[in-house]
């Protein structure tokens, strides 16, 4: 299927390469290279990324995913000290921090995800959003994350319950909702958000649902981008979305009552994520 104009982007090789050579140095990885998005270019250049801990190598196989899958390493305990050293450098005033999952370690990576909280924590008024992997459900390792007080927890639904089996296999939907859930219960004053890829098959009506599922567990904030292809392994693009649809999520999400809507073609889970705290810290 041919992509619409209005997925196309182009990309600044000059200030890619210096933000490849300064991450490389810093030995630390990226979600933006791993999953090849498609807003490198943009955010790149503004000297904004979001960090990906606990290695590179993912334990599950999530279908619409570029993230290499396999035995990961043994996790690097200088890592959350190097992501808020790079934070300082690169001067962010929002700092984004996901993970690929790990079932192999038995808190899932909690432990890592509050050391380097605590280390970003260190730089005056900066704020943390980190966007973690469900546990598996542990409850244990969501308030441990909770109890290190990011200012966001993300947790994406990445799409409806019905392409789960297709799209997520290993996933759970009701899993995914609870961890949010939860959340909220421990710590209220953490804000919430979530997302979602469309274009995957999914109807309208099971979008809405799942914004509604999202709004009655008092999830804040919401993301809805176009699922694009990362390669021919994996899962087709069904549909492509246009842009009025998206506002039409959008002007919707806002009538259930989120607080932040980023909906558009090439919104991603950390897409402009700063924007959304500084809006609801506005109000
Ligand atoms: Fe990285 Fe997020 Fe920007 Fe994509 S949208 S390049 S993942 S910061
Ligand atoms: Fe990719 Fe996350 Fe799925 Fe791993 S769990 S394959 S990083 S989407």
């Amino acid at each position: 299927m041919k992509k619409p104009d209005w997925l196309k982007v182009r990309v600044s090789s000059e200030e890619l390469e210096k933000m490849q050579v300064f991450l490389s140095n810093m030995s630390l990885n990226t979600v933006c290279q791993s999953a090849d998005c498609p807003n490198i270019g943009e955010c790149f250049a503004k000297r904004t990324a979001t960090f990906m801990i606990m290695g590179n190598i993912c334990t599950r196989g999530c279908r619409f995913c570029a993230v290499d899958k396999g035995h990961p390493l043994p996790l690097d305990e200088d890592e959350p000290r190097r992501v808020a050293e790079a934070a300082r450098k690169l001067g962010l005033r929002h700092a984004v921090v996901t993970c690929v999952t790990r079932d192999d370690i038995p808190d899932g990576g909690a432990q890592h995800f509050a050391k380097t909280i605590n280390e970003l924590r260190k730089i005056p008024s900066l704020t943390v959003e980190v966007l973690v992997s469900d546990f598996m459900g542990n409850e244990e390792s969501i308030k441990t994350v909770v109890m290190a007080r990011p200012d966001v927890i993300n947790h994406n639904i990445e799409t409806v319950p019905r392409l789960y089996s297709m799209v997520r296999p290993r996933a759970d939907y009701q899993r995914s909702l609870n961890l949010l859930k939860r959340v909220k219960e421990l710590d209220d004053n953490i804000l919430t958000k979530s997302g979602i890829m469309v274009g995957l098959g999914e109807l309208e009506d099971e979008v809405i649902e799942v914004m509604q599922d999202l709004r009655d567990i008092d999830c804040d904030m919401m993301t809805i981008g176009q699922y694009l292809r990362p390669s021919g392994k994996h899962i087709e693009v069904a549909e492509y979305i246009t842009p009025e649809q998206f506002k039409r999520y959008r002007e919707i999400g806002y009538q259930m009552g989120f607080k932040y809507i980023a909906s558009g073609p090439l919104v991603r889970s950390s897409y402009h994520a700063g924007e959304g705290i500084e809006k609801i810290r506005a109000v």
